[in-house]
């Protein structure tokens, strides 16, 4: 499937029908699946932040401006930082004339596509809807800036041992054993723990969804 206009999150769940004014939170079991445990915006994993309980659900189109309260595909699994932020806004038909607007992931691709993230973690709008999405969502916040350059880093870093350990394992293949044979055992060993240590670090870290 073409990344490019595929969306960047696919609903699987069929939740029950919701009725009434609060029926919409019975779909968080099926939200958190759906959106893969993170926030659709930001890509925060729940475990970052404690669990589902720094989570919450957001109307993509606010109930205030006639968003459909118990419509499953109006319902997004979001961080609450993100939801605070992201409130009741939504664009003027002046703006939505001119193409600023929320970028949807249930609908399209974001990433790559309305926005680009540079090395050291800025997310750099593409079009006027990343515009839009970005600065309303205020998506380069600091402490999410700080996480997706570290996160850049760490997968450097996760890269560079697991060559290093491929390396070192050839090389000890290759020489007969002898006094330095343990110490590199030691050393393959202590890599391992490293890269598995960076792997469930990253697992959880903002993915890196890069240009395509
Ligand atoms: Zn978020």
């Amino acid at each position: 499937m073409n990344q490019k206009t595929s969306p960047r999150i696919r609903r699987r769940e069929f939740p029950p029908v919701m009725q009434g004014r609060t029926g919409y939170r019975n779909a968080v079991p099926y939200l958190r699946r759906d959106f893969d445990f993170r926030c659709a915006y930001c890509g925060i994993h729940e475990q970052m932040k404690g669990g589902p309980q720094a989570f919450c659900i957001d109307h993509f189109k606010p109930r205030s401006r006639g968003g459909p309260i118990n419509d499953y595909t109006n319902l997004y699994w979001v961080c609450i930082p993100c939801n605070m932020i992201k409130h009741d806004r939504w664009p003027t038909s002046e703006q939505l004339r001119q193409g600023y607007r929320f970028a949807d992931p249930c609908r399209e691709q974001d990433v790559g596509v309305h926005f680009v993230e540079s090395d050291d973690g800025l997310l750099q709008p593409l079009t006027t809807c990343g515009e839009y999405h970005v600065s309303t969502l205020r998506l380069n916040r600091a402490w999410l800036r700080q996480h997706r350059r570290d996160r850049t880093q760490k997968w450097a870093r996760f890269n560079e041992a697991y060559q290093l350990r491929e390396e070192l394992e050839r090389a000890v293949e290759a020489r007969p054993v002898d006094d330095a044979t343990p110490i590199m055992q030691r050393l393959l060993s202590f890599l391992s723990e490293e890269i598995e240590a960076l792997r469930n670090e990253l697992a959880i870290a903002i993915p890196m969804r890069q240009n395509f």
